[in-house]
């Protein structure tokens, strides 16, 4: 079929919306209408050349919801006309991860970057040019594997759950499944954007006592509030180890890194109290190191790294679906901003300029 796709080719250079031709799924792939697909930080981190592109032309995305269209031979789970949420790490059922709870980090799948299993990609342009791809929401239509899936319930409007399956996941995850935060305790978060939101609000639905958001940008902090934040802390102007431990009275309980820079994953290291946890959730930059002083280690500090909100999409995300429905979850919020895919490149800027929560783009 012919469809409509954003295409990153370099670094540092617009992403090109065009006419592309996407062939139908194969053995257990699914076809899938976006319905709404979130600009996140880690695409950005492969435009900005941050993270390196194993692959190109590559058809990125992968934080949406949508329709099935059509289902490939093999598959029971989906129909069309099902709603589905996008998973960000791929599940096989079978490997040491997957039957130990932890499908987050699920190696049993071997695909080549940007490819599917088979070797072969979905995606290519008109003149027969491959196109390479991973879940490729940045697209009006996308062939996945259904383990990439999970389904929702059809009678919650789909465009509001895009976000669910990375800025929810990883923010809410990292504070219920990794940290494990317990009800009453302090917590600082650095970095307020979409899934620093979601870690604030992950630690407001875990019952936090405090909850200190801490940016250097000071138009997040509107957002930070709604979202749960008791207290913030600029620190473009303030040292925010110095804020938090005196706010908490000697460190805070739990604290997440959601930047992925090594002096705010010391940072957070630092403002921990005696036995308190920090919680690396930012993505590290490609060969980077943190050093942490080892003395305050010593006083049963942990400091941990969260992927992907240690989630477990077919439990997890109907359980966000819910709160949602219960007011208990902000997702309304989240989309600050709604965009068509024509203004992709927009919808990075709005994240950099810092006054979005998130922009979502619908195709
Ligand atoms: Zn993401
Ligand atoms: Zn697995």
């Amino acid at each position: 079929m012919r469809t409509k796709a954003a295409i990153f080719y370099a670094p540092k250079q617009p992403i090109s919306v065009e006419e592309v031709d996407l062939r139908g799924p194969m053995v257990g792939e699914v076809l899938v209408r976006v319905a709404a697909t979130g600009a996140c930080h880690s695409d950005y981190h492969v435009v900005d050349g941050h993270s390196k592109a194993a692959i190109t032309p590559l058809v990125m995305g992968h934080e949406a919801s949508g329709v099935v269209e059509e289902v490939g031979q093999g598959v029971t789970w989906f129909k069309p006309g099902d709603h589905v949420v996008f998973a960000i790490r791929p599940m096989c059922g079978k490997c040491k991860y997957c039957t130990t709870a932890r499908p987050n980090l699920c190696n049993g799948i071997k695909a080549k970057p940007g490819h599917m299993v088979d070797g072969t990609t979905r995606f290519s342009k008109p003149d027969g040019t491959t196109l390479y791809h991973g879940l490729a929401t940045f697209s009006q239509h996308t062939v996945v594997p259904e383990w990439s899936l999970v389904k929702v319930r059809p009678d919650v409007p789909i465009d509001r759950l895009a976000s669910i399956g990375c800025a929810v996941v990883t923010g809410v995850g990292a504070v219920v499944n990794t940290a494990e935060v317990k009800a009453g305790s302090t917590v600082a978060v650095w970095g307020c954007g979409g899934v620093g939101l979601n870690v604030i609000q992950g630690a407001a639905i875990a019952g936090a006592s405090r909850i200190i958001a801490i940016d250097v940008a000071a138009s997040k902090f509107d957002f930070a509030k709604k979202f749960g934040a008791t207290d913030t802390v600029d620190a473009s102007k303030n040292d925010p180890v110095k804020a938090v431990v005196d706010l908490t009275d000697g460190g805070a309980d739990y604290t997440f890194e959601v930047i992925g820079k090594p002096q705010t994953v010391r940072q957070a290291f630092e403002a921990t109290c005696l036995g308190g946890t920090a919680c690396m959730v930012g993505v590290p930059p490609e060969g980077g190191e943190v050093s942490i002083p080892m003395r305050p280690l010593f006083s049963d500090r942990r400091l941990i790294g969260s992927s992907a909100g240690t989630g477990r999409p077919r439990v997890d995300f109907p359980w966000y679906i819910e709160m949602y429905r219960q007011g208990r979850l902000k997702l309304d919020e989240l989309q600050s901003r709604i965009r068509p895919l024509s203004e992709i490149n927009e919808a990075f800027q709005d994240m950099l300029s810092g006054d979005v929560a998130r922009t979502i783009i619908k195709p």
